[in-house]
């Protein structure tokens, strides 16, 4: 089995989560698997190139593996976080939601310009999440060239559309549909 067929294997799909008609691509299961975590971490790893400073992690599963992945590359860790919960002075990047928008920051003096950072969720799905943290990361004068998720949807294009803005992208698993 390759590294993508076990991982697969241990996402699990709820139907209808949140809302009707979403398949919910749930990590937990996947966390809960000592080899599993293991694997997921270090084929991530062995992906990505050249040196990074810091790995952005989007709150909140993005948290999970932004430290794993730090500890295997030798970077730091920046939590990129929803509005209103970091202390210190921060900077913000609104992007679309289906209805309405949502709010990412981070804290102002996270990192001088240059560092390299890499950035990583649990999943890309229309890439609005991912990409408003590049465009976050890239305003505090952080250079983002890769990003590396456990599941890609390729239906929904996000992954295209981050690879548009010059990121590439780095995926274990693709999932159909929604
Ligand atoms: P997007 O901004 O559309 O790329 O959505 C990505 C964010 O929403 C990630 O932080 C995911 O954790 C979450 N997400 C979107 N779709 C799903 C799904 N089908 N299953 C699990 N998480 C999802």
């Amino acid at each position: 089995m390759t590294a993508a067929d076990q991982l697969r294997t241990l996402i699990r799909t709820i139907p209808n989560f949140p809302k009707p008609g979403i398949q919910f691509r749930d990590i937990t299961t996947l966390l809960l698997d000592p080899a599993g975590l293991r694997l997921a971490t270090e084929t991530m790893a062995a992906a990505i190139s050249g040196p990074v400073d810091l790995v952005a992690g989007i709150e909140a599963r993005g948290f999970v593996f932004a430290p794993t992945l730090a500890l295997a590359l030798g970077a730091g860790v920046l939590l990129i976080r929803k509005d209103g919960k970091l202390p210190g002075a921060t900077i913000a990047e609104d992007y679309a939601l289906e209805y309405g928008t949502d709010r990412i920051t981070m804290h102002a003096d996270a990192f001088t310009p240059g560092a390299r950072v890499l950035l990583v969720d649990d999943l890309i799905a229309t890439g609005g999440t991912a990409r408003a943290a590049v465009r976050l990361i890239r305003k505090a004068g952080g250079v983002v060239t890769q990003a590396a998720f456990v599941i890609d949807l390729p239906e929904l294009g996000g992954a295209r559309a981050l690879a548009s803005d010059g990121i590439d992208v780095h995926a274990l698993v693709d999932f159909e549909g929604h």
